[in-house]
């Protein structure tokens, strides 16, 4: 008899909450009662959806509030929560990059030594330079990094990047990328029996999606 549901977190509202809504819908998931509240449940899947902040989603799903999530890969090696990537869902993609003032001449990682860089990936930021052997003084900002070095605020940045307007409109320039980025689904380390078996339904379905679509 079945008896648990599969708890689900996806973003609230933003980049990846469309897709991800579309996704569940691709996999014969309905939740159309209910995208506008806090949770909702599905009518014809064993699960129940969370909306909630991207960058909550980690730690929800290291605590066991819920059991699965889908959110990008630059905020799962942020927050380096443990939990287990299962699949990359091909939406959501971009490129964590370093991005300098136009006009400057980057001839290398080398050019971040001493520099100031402005970023809200500060972790990743930090394992780059590490393994490149800079140093490099880091500001960690919450929102609108593009503008910091406009305001003298840092030499450089360390921010998503998709089309590379958002750069472009602020007088800088993609010198290098870090980390290339998609939207993967992530698990608890440890899922019940019953719970890993609806996930591999799940992640079947998932794979079906990917592979029409290819
Ligand atoms: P929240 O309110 O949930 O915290 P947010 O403002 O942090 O939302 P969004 O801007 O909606 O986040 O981005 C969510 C995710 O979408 C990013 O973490 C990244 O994985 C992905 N993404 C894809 N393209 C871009 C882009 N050009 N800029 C920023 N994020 C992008
Ligand atoms: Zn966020």
């Amino acid at each position: 008899m079945q008896t648990e549901k599969l708890k689900l977190a996806i973003q609230k509202s933003g980049r990846l909450h469309d897709d991800s809504i579309k996704l569940l819908k691709e996999c014969g998931i309905d939740i159309s009662n209910g995208i506008n509240q806090l949770k909702t449940e599905a009518s014809n899947f064993p699960l129940e959806v969370f909306f909630l902040r991207d960058d909550d989603i980690p730690q929800y799903v290291e605590d066991a509030v819920a059991d699965i999530g889908f959110v990008g890969e630059n905020v799962v090696y942020e927050k380096n929560k443990k939990l287990k990537v299962v699949e990359q869902l091909g939406f959501g993609k971009c490129r964590l990059s370093i991005a300098v003032k136009k006009g400057e001449s980057y001839n290398g990682p080398e050019y971040l030594q001493g520099k100031k860089i402005a970023t809200s990936y500060p972790v990743i930021l930090q394992q780059y330079l590490q393994q490149k052997n800079i140093k490099a003084e880091i500001h960690e900002i919450s929102g609108s990094v593009e503008i910091a070095p406009g305001i003298g605020l840092a030499d450089a940045i360390c921010d998503l990047v998709s089309s590379g307007s958002t750069l472009f409109m602020n007088g800088l320039t993609e010198a290098e990328v870090i980390l290339k980025s998609q939207a993967v689904l992530i698990q608890h380390q440890q899922l019940s029996a019953e719970k890993q078996q609806l996930l591999e339904k799940l992640v079947f379905r998932i794979q079906a999606v990917k592979k029409a679509k290819n």
